[in-house]
C-alpha cells in the first residue's frame, strides 16, 4: 500500500467568534477545502471544534500544501501523525516523529488538550513528554527559541503530533459574506482590492471595461489572466467584458478632456450597477486609494459615487502605492498587471484631469447624452466568461494542473487554456 500523508488543518480563529453563524462558517470553509483539492484523491474530515483532517498519498503532500495555503479561512496546516488517545500511542508517535527529524539540541513541547476526557492536563502532558524527549535525545528544553517544537493536539478523535505549522491565509471563508462585483482594470490595484474582499468572505464577480474596437484587446487579455489567477482563491469566477467605446465617442463630442475620466467612471458605475442586479451582487468594489491619481480625490470620488445607489467598497482606500504593490507581488498579480495595455480610461483624456469635479457640472454634460440608450446598447453587448479552479473535470495530473481555466464562454469566449483540461 502506498504511503499516506496526514495533514491537520486548523481553521482561522476569527471563525470561532461567529456565534450562531459558526456552523455556516465552518461548513463553508470545509466545502472550500474540499473544492480546492477536488482533483486529487485527498479525503477531508471535519474534526470539532475547528479542525480538518486530510488524508492523501504521501507524494502529493507538497501539492496539497500549496493548495491549502491558498484556501481562505485557514489559520495553519500541520503535516501530522495521528494516534489513538492513549499515552502509549502518543509516545510511539513522538518516537516516530523524532526518528524522522534531524538531531536537535533544544526543543519545546506545546500541548493543547481540546478533548478534556483525557486524564492529563495540557501542562502535565507537556512536562511528561518533555522529560521523555529529553531522556531519549539529551536535548535541552528551551521555551523561547527552541530548535524544534513538538505540537501535540488532543482532539475528539485522538492525538495529533506535528513539528511544523505552516501559516494559512486567515480571513473568512469565501462565500459567507455574499456576492460583490469588482471593477477590474488591467492595473495593479483592482486585483488586490478584489482579493481583499475575498479575504472578507465575499464571492467576487468581475467586470472589465474596454474600448475595443477603438484600441486592441490587450486589456481584455490581461483581465482574463488576472481572473484566472484570482479564481484559485474562490474556485468559480465570472468575468464580464464590456465595451464603453460608444459612450466614449459621445462623451468626447460633449465634454472637455479634463472631465472625461469622471464621466467614464460614472458610466462604468451605472453599467456595473445593472450587472450587479442581474448577477445578485450587493456592492461594487474598486481599487481606488485616496489621492493616488487625480480621479481619486474626495471630490471626484463623491461625484462618481453619486452615479450608483449601491455601496462602493474600496478596500485599498487608506493604503499607499508601495503597500499595494507589496500585496500584488505576494498575490502574484503584479507581473501580469505591469504588462503594457491600452486602458479605456486613458483614451481621449487630458494629461491632467480635473481634481475637483462638481456633480452638477458633470450631470449637465450627461443630460446632453442619450444615457439610457447608451446603457442599453452597452448591456446588450456584454460578454460573459466563467472560470473554475481546479479545472474540471480532469482528474489530478500533477502540479502543472494548477492554473484555473475558463469553463464556458458566452456568447463567444476564448479557447479553454491550461494544461489539465
Ligand atoms: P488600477 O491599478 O486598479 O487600474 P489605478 O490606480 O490605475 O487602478 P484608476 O485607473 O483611476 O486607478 O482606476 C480606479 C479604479 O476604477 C480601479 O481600481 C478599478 O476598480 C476601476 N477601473 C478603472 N478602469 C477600469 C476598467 N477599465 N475596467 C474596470 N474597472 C476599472
Ligand atoms: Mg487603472
Amino acid at each position: 500500500m502506498p504511503a499516506r500523508a496526514l495533514l491537520l488543518v486548523t481553521l482561522f480563529h476569527e471563525l470561532a467568534l461567529k456565534g450562531n453563524n459558526r456552523r455556516l462558517f465552518i461548513q463553508t470553509a470545509l466545502r472550500n477545502i474540499r473544492q480546492s483539492l477536488s482533483d486529487t484523491p485527498a479525503h477531508c474530515h471535519f474534526v470539532p471544534p475547528m479542525s480538518v483532517r486530510i488524508h492523501a498519498p504521501q507524494e502529493l503532500t507538497d501539492t496539497l500544501l500549496q493548495r491549502l495555503r491558498q484556501v481562505i479561512g485557514i489559520d495553519y496546516i500541520s503535516p501530522a501523525l495521528w494516534t489513538a488517545p492513549s499515552w502509549d500511542a502518543l509516545v510511539e508517535a513522538v518516537d516516530l516523529m523524532m526518528h524522522r527529524q534531524p538531531p536537535f539540541a533544544s526543543f519545546a513541547v506545546r500541548c493543547k488538550r481540546t478533548d478534556k476526557r483525557f486524564p492529563l492536563t495540557s501542562a502535565e502532558l507537556e512536562r511528561r513528554l518533555g522529560s521523555y524527549i529529553q531522556q531519549r535525545t539529551g536535548a535541552r528544553v528551551e521555551l523561547d527559541m527552541p530548535e524544534r517544537t513538538f505540537y501535540v493536539r488532543l482532539l475528539a478523535d485522538g492525538f495529533y503530533v506535528a513539528v511544523e505549522r505552516i501559516p494559512g491565509l486567515g480571513g473568512l471563508p469565501v462565500g459567507v459574506s455574499g456576492r460583490v462585483l469588482a471593477l477590474l482594470s488591467g492595473g495593479i490595484d483592482s486585483p488586490v482590492a478584489a482579493w481583499r474582499m475575498m479575504l472578507r468572505g465575499c464571492v467576487v464577480d468581475f467586470v472589465h471595461f474596454h474600448s475595443f474596437p477603438l484600441v486592441s484587446t490587450r486589456s481584455q487579455e490581461k483581465a482574463q489572466a488576472l481572473v484566472e489567477l484570482l479564481t484559485q482563491y474562490q474556485y468559480r469566477s465570472r468575468l464580464l467584458l464590456v465595451s464603453i467605446a460608444d459612450f466614449q465617442r459621445h462623451a468626447v463630442a460633449l465634454a472637455p478632456a479634463g472631465y472625461r475620466v469622471v464621466l467614464y467612471r460614472r458610466f462604468m458605475y451605472r453599467v456595473a450597477e445593472r450587472l450587479a442586479q442581474q448577477h445578485g451582487a450587493m456592492a461594487l468594489v474598486t481599487g481606488e486609494s485616496l489621492g493616488q491619481v487625480s480621479s481619486q480625490t474626495l471630490e471626484n470620488l463623491a461625484t462618481i459615487d453619486a452615479a450608483t445607489s449601491l455601496p462602493v467598497l474600496r478596500p485599498l482606500i487608506g493604503m499607499s502605492k508601495q503597500e499595494i504593490i507589496a500585496q500584488a507581488r505576494q498575490l502574484g498579480t503584479y507581473e501580469l498587471s505591469i504588462q503594457p495595455d491600452e486602458d479605456c480610461c486613458s483614451l481621449f483624456v487630458a494629461r491632467h484631469s480635473i481634481t475637483r469635479s462638481h456633480r452638477q457640472t458633470v450631470e449637465a454634460f450627461e443630460e446632453r447624452l442619450p444615457l439610457e440608450d447608451l446603457l442599453q446598447q452597452t448591456l446588450e453587448q456584454v460578454k460573459l466568461l466563467e472560470y473554475r479552479f481546479p479545472p474540471a473535470p480532469a482528474r489530478f495530473a500533477g502540479p502543472s494542473a494548477a492554473a484555473a481555466t475558463p469553463a464556458t464562454a458566452t456568447p463567444s469566449g476564448p479557447e479553454p487554456r491550461g494544461s489539465a483540461s
